[in-house]
């Protein structure tokens, strides 16, 4: 048989093992496809920088890598995961089953034989203990189809193996939460400059996912621009139902501003630098005039100017001018959402 033909698709987290994982499949002379899967909960932003993103990946590993959004069913998912949460609002096992799902979607399309992923069993608590690799292989599907390169030993043969396309003698057995293994089969594929262990989800991060929960507990129909929305700088919740997002330095306020949808107000202090803010789902008078002694809360103060600051509220095309004091502080840790 010959090997050139064999197509694997990968996940690909862009981690050390992931990328592993990859090297250690293509050594073998099949052809690696990875697929990058991002939602607003990790690596979002590739969606707007993914040329720059796939040259950064093929120049710095050799490895060939697609950028797929998948927050539709992730979004579902995340209501109720068959296999809970994490120690936050994480659901890995289901994350796992969702990705390695949608990769046997895609091994039409690139005529591939089977999937690969970087997990080590013994690696992470919820989602790589052995029973657990197993779950998700069940659960996904793939039970025949996914091989774990760096851990091959921890499964049973996959088709590809039987079949004589993978070799797993010549696989490293890597298992366990040590990572001198991989710093060493990094070494050998003259591999030096790698992320460190995978970070970057949201949903492990206390705070945020504290905030992602409170939003799924009060909300049936999840949608994907205020999953952003939330994500996004300082936030508020106010009386008439609003949401205030405020970046707190440049990059955020450039964030903030490129979140706008149809119905948003947006804020900007008009005469002085301050954050930029962006009041969703009301345009209550109220709500307006907390957002705006909110903005110039945390705008620049300037010594002897009067207490009333410009703030340009902009809605649709209008903008208006209107002049407010500084929020109390008292106040705006009773509107401060988490
Ligand atoms: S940390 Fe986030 S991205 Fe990683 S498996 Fe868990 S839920 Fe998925």
């Amino acid at each position: 048989m010959n090997k050139q033909r064999h197509t694997a698709i990968a996940l690909f987290s862009g981690g050390l093992d992931s990328i592993l994982a990859c090297r250690v499949v293509a050594e073998q002379g099949v052809k690696v496809k990875a697929i990058k899967f991002v939602t607003p909960f990790f690596d979002y932003d590739l969606l707007t920088t993914t040329a720059r993103y796939q040259k950064k990946i093929r120049d710095k590993y050799d490895i060939d890598v697609e950028v797929r959004d998948i927050t539709d069913p992730y979004l579902r998912m995340l209501h109720d995961p068959p296999h809970g949460y994490g120690k936050h609002f994480n659901p890995c096992i289901d994350c796992k089953i969702l990705m390695i799902s949608e990769a046997k979607k895609l091994m039409a399309d690139y005529h591939a034989s089977f999937i690969i992923t970087g997990e080590v069993v013994g690696q992470r608590p919820m989602s790589q203990r052995k029973d657990t690799l197993r779950v998700i292989e069940r659960d996904s599907g793939t039970d025949s189809l996914l091989l774990r390169p760096l851990c091959t030993q921890c499964q049973k043969p996959t088709a590809v193996e039987l079949a004589g396309i993978i070799d797993r003698e010549k696989l490293p057995g890597i298992s366990g939460r040590g990572r001198a293994p991989q710093r060493e089969l990094a070494a050998k594929f003259g591999i030096t400059d790698y992320p460190n262990a995978a970070g970057g989800c949201v949903l492990t991060d206390k705070n945020l996912a504290l905030r992602i929960q409170g939003y799924y507990r009060e909300t049936t129909e999840i949608n994907k621009e205020d999953i952003r929305f939330l994500l996004a700088g300082r936030q508020f919740r106010l009386p008439h139902g609003g949401w205030l997002a405020m970046g707190r330095d440049e990059e955020e306020n450039n964030k903030v501003a490129r979140l706008r949808q149809s119905g948003d107000v947006i804020l900007r202090l008009s005469d002085r630098p301050g954050p930029t803010a962006l009041l969703r789902h009301s345009r209550h008078g109220e709500d307006i005039r907390l957002s705006a002694a909110l903005l110039v809360r945390y705008g620049k103060k300037i010594p002897g100017a009067p207490p009333d600051v410009g703030v340009t509220v902009t809605e649709d095309q209008t903008e208006t001018m209107v002049y407010s004091p500084a929020l109390p502080d008292d106040q705006v840790a009773t509107l401060a959402a988490l």
